[in-house]
């Protein structure tokens, strides 16, 4: 990754601080800088998890900067830096690399987070918020019309993630109000009904939810936790990349989860 141009690591902390706005949520870990590397940045790799392959492709293609959803701290954690968390750290402190993590922000960005790029790749257009710090979208499709049913609306997004998708509770009625909300929010299937919605996506299911599909009526679409949020990470960090003159790349470690 050639970069003609470095930053401080402060300016770029402060640039991924103005676009997400982390001070406005409550949330499971720290968002921003989680592990301190060298002062100066040219390069920022993108990717959905701080994994160890992810770290490691980012050795590989020399990035100054990793930019994450899901980063290394997490609430209820025991604190010690062993096994896979000793493997991770060890990597980044070996190789001097900055690990910014920004987790509900990114899903929340109205643009560039992974529920609008989720909308862009889906086709969909929100109108509204609902749920809990207003995390989830709902809408319906950008073009104005409706899908004939719940198994047409599974087969499109199934098509556009490239992912097969697991459906509860085809409605019988086409689908024009959807909500959406990326990765484990299955939690928000609730508000997402009282909020009118005929369908919910999101990318995991939980045992309650296909209870709740089949006796509400209201269709539920379990996409993939990792296939739901690979669009806000490489949206947001080549936004601030291009922003302060940086190179980018997002990197995928696939993830059937
Ligand atoms: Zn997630």
């Amino acid at each position: 990754m050639p970069s003609t141009h470095t930053v401080d690591r402060a300016e770029l902390l402060a640039a991924f601080d103005a676009e997400l706005q982390p001070e406005r949520f409550k949330d499971y870990g720290p968002n921003g800088l989680q592990v301190e590397g060298r002062a100066r940045i040219g390069s920022i790799v993108s990717g959905v998890t701080a994994s160890r392959a992810l770290i490691e492709a980012a050795i590989e293609a020399g990035a100054d900067a990793i930019f994450v959803h899901h980063g290394l701290f997490w609430r209820g954690q025991d604190g010690t830096v062993t096994g896979w968390m000793k493997q991770r750290l060890r990597l980044l402190l070996a190789h001097d690399i900055n690990l910014f993590a920004y987790h509900l922000p990114l899903d929340a960005h109205p643009t560039l987070g992974n529920n609008a790029q989720l909308a862009r790749v889906l086709g969909l257009q929100a109108t509204g918020r609902f749920g809990e710090q207003e995390l989830g979208f709902i809408g319906g499709r950008a073009e104005g019309d409706r899908f004939a049913s719940a198994e047409a609306l599974a087969a499109h997004v199934g098509s556009a993630l490239n992912r097969p998708v697991v459906l509860v509770q085809p409605a019988q009625a086409a689908i024009e109000k959807i909500a959406w909300c990326t990765g484990g929010a299955q939690g928000y299937f609730e508000d997402a009904i009282a909020a009118g919605a005929q369908a919910f996506i999101t990318g995991e299911i939980s045992e309650p939810q296909a209870h709740y599909a089949r006796e509400c009526g209201v269709a539920f679409l379990a996409c993939g936790h990792h296939a739901t949020e690979r669009y806000g990470a490489p949206a947001l960090a080549g936004h601030v990349a291009a922003q302060l003159g940086l190179a980018h790349r997002f990197i995928d470690i696939d993830n059937p989860g």
